[in-house]
């Protein structure tokens, strides 16, 4: 079954250079450029300083889970081909939480506090997305 129904990510002016870096199987936050405050999820200005000068800049795409889930009901059609599939929240090293798939991973083996690193999963033919990996 093809995934042409999903529903993808559409990248705004902010969020688009998040989406190119993914593209390219990097994953990276803003950075402000006044206070060097990190931050993610993409926002017009600095939570710290509230400067508008911010950058990009890639991270390590290594982290341990915070939460997560084992979804076994799909919110639609297209997301139950995907089942059961694992849903976390992964804090990076570099201090910033994302909400994102454990893949590629025993779902027995998933725990609180487990490592994991970023691995990219091209979805359509603009569109990759950051998910998660257990590493050991
Ligand atoms: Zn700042």
């Amino acid at each position: 079954m093809s995934e042409v129904n999903r529903t993808l990510p559409q990248p705004t002016q902010l969020t688009e250079p998040y989406w190119n870096a993914a593209n390219d199987e990097r994953l990276v936050v803003q950075c402000c450029r006044a206070c060097a405050h990190r931050q993610f999820f993409p926002r017009p200005f600095c939570l710290k300083c509230e400067s508008d000068q911010i950058d990009w800049q890639e991270v390590s795409g290594r982290g341990t889970v915070y939460t997560f889930t084992i979804n076994y009901r799909a919110p639609n059609a297209a997301m139950k081909e995907r089942l059961p599939y694992a849903v976390a929240l992964i804090d990076l090293e570099e201090g910033m939480r994302m909400m994102a798939n454990i893949v590629n991973s025993d779902f027995a083996d998933i725990a609180i506090g487990s490592a994991v690193k970023v691995v990219f999963e091209k979805i359509s033919d603009h569109i990759t997305l950051p998910q998660f990996e257990l590493t050991s």
